[in-house]
């Protein structure tokens, strides 16, 4: 075996040497997923330190692993040494890998994704088998006594290549489940060789070359006598003086790099390669904005947590603030008191409001200190972020959920703006809930935690209640300005028993007056609602089932209605349960529908229309936006993707198309969301000095959510905290979903019952709720199947342990049969949503 690219120990640093070392090794099997403990050679014992990659020997291969602990005796009867350590610095520490094993724990997730979250940006790599013949064909066949195929097919394959094979390559050629153990025998028969080669990582730190004149080369040199391009170039570094990037350099003077490569040899420049550091654009760059004076909530807030910060002690404060109440004010203040005694901080914005304009407010507040992690960042500009993070050379990070792992040291504060945002739940494996983590890394740092928002999370308002998290408030707008006035149009009065239009009279009007006064008007639809929910006309009653308190899908086929949580279906009622009346409707239209309406009855009025179809090419998002807030159209109409964040002045209609659609999601969280979104949507209007109107098209006027739009905010949230309470939904229990998807319909749907029975006895006695199998209510999503067991438990620590085990017996259990291959079942703890 000969592995390029590796052995390097650090140097000079005096570090207790340790015997043993226990690793995680990086892969997706599920097998392997535990820590494992190997034994260090001799040489490498005072190099190895927490966070080190290494190589490992595994059964006849060699794996990338990552050093979490130094037991003082194995596990194992028999250990093995590690082979190598590679060339890195430590890639975290002590803490970063607590918080890794609480992940994989909470989560019930492998651990080695949980250590791939704090691994830096681009620099994940892989070791590849390369296999080749080590003696000729004929020789081999005539050694091999066993003729079982594999081993033919192998040697077969291996001959007739003039170069080695890499082992993936091997495995579409011959069986794949075979080839392994083929090229294992093989080898110990000594009739093929294996090498082992590490992949490059894909991000690198960049160089640059840089000039300078030579020291004393002023002195020496006559400028008259160089050619004139030479000249150019020495006369610009002098008057210059010190390093200039060669490239800027020979733009600037016109000259060829063979002019300044003779300057080199006759000794008059210096040409150096300086490490390059990619900086990803903050802000735009502006003037620095004026910083203004807090008010006396604002002021209020600040206080309290500062004084949260002298004491050291962790604590986490909720920070309730309508939109437009200044609680960036707020996180900057306590940002310049933590690095005021020298900690760092993070903040967390959702991506969608991750704009130049919010970058820009702490880029310009604390200069040269800022850094920012984002997933739109290149590769090579997330490493060098990363990298200047962890040698100090920022103090605070600006970011999305990931942001969360950067490697800084001395942690004071984590901020978490927009706290209730679907998106700070990851939804890739381990799916991590942002706030969770972020409170619990800053447990480990005695760090504080503020989670700012308009409309808290319900989980945010029930710890708040109990006092498990401090509560403060910004009641008002900045500069008393006035919330916008919020009107309900109760559709079922609009257009009769006929046609329903898809904009009111009253929101026409509103729209022509917006106009004629030269304001601007935003027009909101939310398409994520699904259209086949049934709601009866006459009442705005949506139909839902009586278990789970979540809207029934209607299914053409079969015409019947079916709740997507436990199951159950039922037919179609001739007339509405509620009021007995009707009919019972299908519901949904687009953005183009109400984009088209407009302009049918408002002639010659410019329109932008921001959705899906139309942010397509990569800026277009940001183009369309900033000729709207440049007041190149008078009305904007989109989806979700206008909901937040936009801060224009010209705004003073907002008009909510059909507040239902999200109300009649099939998720225990879809009043929660319409009540959110529907008060960042109005949260648009008014912000400049015009007051702004908002008004919200629906047929269930009286629905708490509705209601708590115009005001009646508390009642809202008793309600459904009291729906939650009692349909036992978080954040009452942990509610954990259970996937089960394949491209195969019935291996999806046997894999589902098989799965429940697992679940009922490996958590029999457990007191779990075990809800379905059913199918998803989104049943097929790129080419997979997909149906989900929901459980409701009281204690998740308690039962995360077993619910891993379970998929497990899965995997075992799928194993046997043809199509169990494609299964794959993943757990979701308390998921953004059931979909
Ligand atoms: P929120 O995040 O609560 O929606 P912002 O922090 O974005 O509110 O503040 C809204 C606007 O008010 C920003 O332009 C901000 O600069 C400004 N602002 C914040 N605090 C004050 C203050 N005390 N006096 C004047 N302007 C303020
Ligand atoms: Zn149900």
């Amino acid at each position: 075996m000969c592995v390029r690219d590796c052995i390097i120990r650090p140097e000079g640093v005096e570090r207790t040497p340790h015997e043993y070392v226990e690793v995680i090794i990086d892969t997706p099997v599920q097998e392997l997923d535990r820590p494992f403990h190997y034994s260090v050679p001799e040489d490498l014992r005072d190099a190895v330190e927490i966070g080190s990659i290494v190589l490992v020997p595994f059964t006849n291969r060699l794996m990338l692993a990552y050093v979490v602990g130094f037991p003082t005796r194995p596990d194992v009867a028999r250990v093995r040494n590690i082979s190598r350590i590679l060339d890195e610095q430590p890639l975290f520490d002590f803490d970063a890998q607590r918080l890794c094993r609480w992940i994989a724990a909470r989560y019930a997730s492998s651990l080695s994704s949980a250590f791939r979250l704090v691994m830096p940006p681009g620099r994940s790599r892989k070791v590849k088998q390369f296999v080749s013949m080590a003696v000729d064909r004929e020789k081999a066949l005539e050694m091999l006594e066993d003729r079982r195929t594999a081993l033919l097919d192998v040697v077969e394959v291996l001959s007739a290549s003039a170069q080695e094979i890499e082992m993936a390559a091997l495995k579409r050629h011959v069986s794949a489940s075979a080839v392994s153990s083929a090229v294992a025998s093989l080898e110990e028969k000594g009739l093929v060789k294996r090498r082992f080669v590490l992949t490059e990582p894909a991000a690198s730190p960049a160089a640059r070359l840089a000039v300078r004149a030579s020291q004393g080369a002023s002195d020496t040199f006559e400028l008259d006598k160089l050619p004139t391009r030479q000249r150019d170039i020495m006369g610009h570094l002098v008057a210059h003086g010190g390093m200039e990037f060669q490239s800027d350099l020979l733009r600037v003077t016109g000259a060829s790099s063979s002019s300044l490569k003779s300057l080199e040899r006759k000794g008059l420049v210096e040409i150096v390669s300086e490490e390059l550091l990619r900086q990803p654009r903050l802000g735009y760059g502006r003037e620095a904005q004026e910083i203004p004076t807090p008010n006396e909530h604002q002021q209020a807030a600040v206080d309290r947590i500062t004084e949260a910060l002298e004491v050291k002690s962790h604590g986490v404060f909720l920070l309730e603030g309508v939109t437009g109440s200044g609680k960036t004010e707020v996180y900057l203040r306590a940002i310049e008191r933590v690095l005021a005694l020298g900690r760092s901080a993070i903040v967390l914005v959702p991506e969608i409001s991750l704009t130049p304009q919010t970058l820009e407010r702490f880029a310009s507040r604390f200069p040269g200190k800022v850094a920012v992690l984002h997933s739109r960042l290149a590769t090579g500009e997330r490493y060098d972020q990363w990298r200047g993070i962890r040698e100090g050379r920022y103090s605070v990070v600006v970011g999305a959920r990931s942001a969360l792992f950067a490697p800084l040291s001395n942690l004071g504060l984590i901020a978490i703006d927009e706290e209730h945002e679907p998106s700070y739940k990851s939804d890739t494996t381990p799916r991590y809930h942002a706030r969770e983590v972020a409170e619990t890394r800053a447990r480990m740092s005695g760090a504080l935690v503020i989670l700012g928002s308009a409309t808290p999370s319900l989980e945010s308002v029930a710890k708040a209640r109990a006092g498990i998290y401090e509560h403060l408030v910004l009641p008002y707008r900045i500069d008393n300005r006035p919330m916008p006035a919020v009107e309900v149009v109760d559709m079922k009065s609009v257009g009769g028993a006929g046609q329903v239009p898809l904009v009111s009279p009253l929101l026409l009007d509103a729209l022509e007056r917006t106009i004629e006064a030269g304001g601007q008007a935003i027009l909101f639809l939310n398409r994520r609602g699904f259209s086949n929910y049934l709601q009866c006309h006459s009442c705005g009653h949506i139909m839902s089932c009586d278990e789970c308190e979540v809207s029934l899908s209607y299914h053409r086929k079969g015409d019947m209605l079916m709740c997507h949580h436990c199951g159950k279906t039922w037919n179609v009622p001739e007339k509405c349960p509620d009021c007995g009346g009707g009919p019972l409707r299908q519901f949904g239209a687009g953005t183009q529908r109400v984009e088209e309406e407009v302009r049918k009855n408002l002639p010659g009025v410019s329109i932008i229309r921001m959705d899906t179809d139309t942010t397509t090419t990569k800026d277009a998002h940001g183009r369309l936006l900033g000729s709207f807030s440049a007041g190149e159209a008078q009305i904007l109409v989109g989806t979700q993707m206008i909901a937040k964040g936009l801060d224009i002045p010209g705004v003073t209609l907002v008009g909510v198309i059909n507040a239902d659609t999200a109300l009649a999601l099939p998720d225990f969280r879809a009043s929660e969301r319409t009540y959110q979104l529907l008060t960042q949507v109005s949260g648009r209007a008014g912000r400049g000095l015009r007051p702004g109107r908002v008004i919200v098209q629906t047929f269930n006027p009286e629905h708490p959510a509705v209601r708590a739009l115009s005001g009646d905010t508390d009642s809202f949230i008793e309600a459904e905290l009291e729906m939650r309470r009692s349909a036992l939904y978080p954040p009452f229990v942990d509610l954990v979903n259970v996937h089960i998807t394949s491209p195969d319909l019935t291996a999806a749907a046997r894999s589902a019952e098989r799965m429940k029975k697992i679940l009922e006895g490996d958590l029999a006695d457990t007191g779990v709720t075990i809800l379905g199998p059913a199918p998803s209510p989104l049943s097929r999503l790129r080419g997979q199947y997909r149906w989900h067991i929901l459980l409701k438990c009281g204690d998740l620590d308690a039962i995360a342990g077993k619910l891993k085990a379970s998929v497990g017996r899965f995997y075992e259990y799928a194993k046997a049969f043809p199509t169990g291959k494609d299964v794959r079942v993943y757990l979701d703890v308390n998921p953004a949503s059931v979909l």
